[in-house]
């Protein structure tokens, strides 16, 4: 495969923790497809862009070889498959499908830290991370590699430890192990070819990561809209979460009053809401938002 074929690929997981999220901020970018018959290619029909879905696992090869453009995939995944040869680049972190990769054993240790694995054996699905982790810490470990049930190792006295994808603990817990310390945190990654598209698809490429930057930017953040009392809007701005600099409008046959409006780039919570009426706001509206570039 390669892109010379007039299409943008974007590659994204088939299925699994990340391929609905990942296909929601494709369509929130403004692509459209139709589900076909072709599993592995889903044909986007207002612009020239496949979707190639694929285990997770090949997503960064995909990429850095420039068989797709593109990709959506866990910073775990990336960060195990770094080798000396060519990398994909990452665009930007998107604030889903976040993980810690942790160090776990059963509650019997007593756990001084990562070097109370000195000289044990841990089992692992990320060994790459996890021997680098261990040379920063100075700690000689046996890294054994298991491709899945991790966290019966313990347990089954395969290995004395475990490094392993957590996100609730709830697995951790469920296998009577204790989470001990951090390797990696994880989230999902919009990754980007070294390999440059053809010419005439180059400005599609830039305007899609424009988009999705603006489809990120924009989720979580709220249009707020209030009158304030002049002397309050010192005290205002500082209560605003991530609001940059408002928009201060008269108010029709008020001197003492404005109307402000702003774009807060963090959630408002209640308490905003009650920390701004304190000082003299009134009418607060909240707004969703739904694109922002
Ligand atoms: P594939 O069939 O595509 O290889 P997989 O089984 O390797 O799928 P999933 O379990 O779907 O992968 O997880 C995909 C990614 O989701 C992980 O690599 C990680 O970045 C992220 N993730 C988020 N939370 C968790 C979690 N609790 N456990 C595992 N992965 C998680
Ligand atoms: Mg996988």
């Amino acid at each position: 495969m390669s892109t010379a074929q007039g299409r943008l690929r974007i590659a994204i997981q088939k299925s699994g923790r990340l391929a609905d999220r990942s296909l929601d901020l494709i369509r929130d970018a403004g692509l459209k497809w139709v589900k076909g018959h072709n599993e592995l290619l889903y044909r986007v029909e207002n612009y020239p862009i496949d979707l190639i879905r694929v285990r997770d696992d090949d997503i960064p090869t995909f990429v850095a070889d420039g068989v797709c453009d593109l990709g959506i995939v866990g910073e775990n995944v990336l960060e195990e498959g770094r080798n000396g040869g060519p990398n994909a680049e990452v665009v930007m972190p998107l604030g889903f499908g976040r993980c810690t990769l942790k160090l776990a054993t059963l509650p019997g240790i007593d756990w001084q830290g990562p070097q109370s694995l000195q000289g044990q054996r841990i089992a692992t699905s990320y060994p790459n991370i996890l021997k680098r982790y261990l040379a920063g810490e100075g700690v000689k470990a046996d890294v054994v590699l298991m491709r899945g049930a991790v966290e019966v190792a313990p347990r089954m006295k395969l290995a004395t430890g475990i490094c392993d994808l957590v996100s609730t603990g709830a697995t951790l817990e469920a296998n009577g192990l204790v989470a001990r310390d951090t390797v990696f945190e994880s989230q999902a990654v919009l990754i980007k070819s070294p390999t440059p598209p053809e010419a005439e698809l180059a400005d599609l490429l830039d305007s899609i990561m424009e988009r999705m930057s603006g489809v990120i930017a924009s989720s979580g953040a709220k249009y707020v809209m209030m009158n304030a009392p002049r002397s309050a809007l010192d005290d205002i701005i500082a209560i605003l979460p991530g609001a940059g600099s408002p928009t201060i409008m008269p108010l029709a046959g008020r001197d003492d009053a404005v109307a402000l409006h702003a774009v807060c780039q963090e959630a408002v919570f209640w308490e905003t809401l009650e920390k701004l009426k304190a000082v003299g706001a009134s009418a607060i509206l909240v707004l969703p938002i739904e694109k922002m570039m």
